[in-house]
């Protein structure tokens, strides 16, 4: 394998998704995994670009037959990532998962042996206050719903000694310098190995 497996997590709304966008846009040697859900295309989707779109049936057959790294259920519908799509790319590039605490913590846990060039990078916010200042364009949320995303949050920030790097993004494009220095550096450090 070529690459460097990246998993770049982080609480909702802190900005992760907008800064692996732009890494992916600006290095051509970084592939963004795919994952695969069970849910219904929303409008503008491409089946192989946000998602790989599987019925109920055929997500339970390869998670029967051990293709997924994780997964996890929300809102009723499968996700997960897809271990054959990841082995393909890294033979050629470095990839990057963006996912969740959990599911980058039991990679982390059980794929050791056989990704051991994977680097775990959180993105925190400055202040719980500055994220929720952030998030408090969602209106629709129901007091009961703050609450618990909230908790999900504390619980997501204190993982943050199980990552190898953690990134502040106060600043976007400071954020973003830091980021491609970390994964830059990995890269150049997993040639030498
Ligand atoms: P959405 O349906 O809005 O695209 O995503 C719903 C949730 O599924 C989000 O919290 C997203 O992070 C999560 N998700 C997307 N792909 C994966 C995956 O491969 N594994 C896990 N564990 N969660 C995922």
């Amino acid at each position: 394998m070529a690459g460097v497996l990246f998993i770049i997590s982080g609480p909702s709304g802190v900005g992760k998704g907008t800064l692996v966008k732009m890494l992916i846009k600006d290095d051509p040697a970084l592939a963004l995994s795919v994952s695969c859900t069970t849910r219904a295309p929303r409008a503008g989707e491409q089946d192989g670009r946000e998602y790989f779109f599987l019925t109920k049936e055929e997500f339970e057959r390869r998670l029967a037959e051990g293709d997924f790294l994780e997964s996890d259920e929300h809102f009723g519908n499968y996700y997960g990532t897809p271990k054959s799509f990841v082995k393909e790319r890294l033979k050629e590039k470095s990839v990057i998962l963006e996912i969740d605490v959990v599911g980058a913590l039991n990679v982390k846990r059980n794929y050791a042996n056989e990704f051991p060039r994977l680097a775990l990078v959180m993105v925190v916010p400055p202040s719980l206050s500055a994220l929720e200042a952030r998030l408090s364009g969602r209106k629709s949320e129901t007091p009961r719903e703050r609450e618990s995303r909230l908790e999900r949050v504390n619980y997501e920030l204190s993982q943050q000694s199980e990552y190898d790097y953690v990134v502040v993004n106060d600043n976007l494009n400071d954020a973003y310098a830091e980021l491609k220095k970390i994964i830059s550096q990995e890269i150049k450090q997993s040639e030498r190995r």
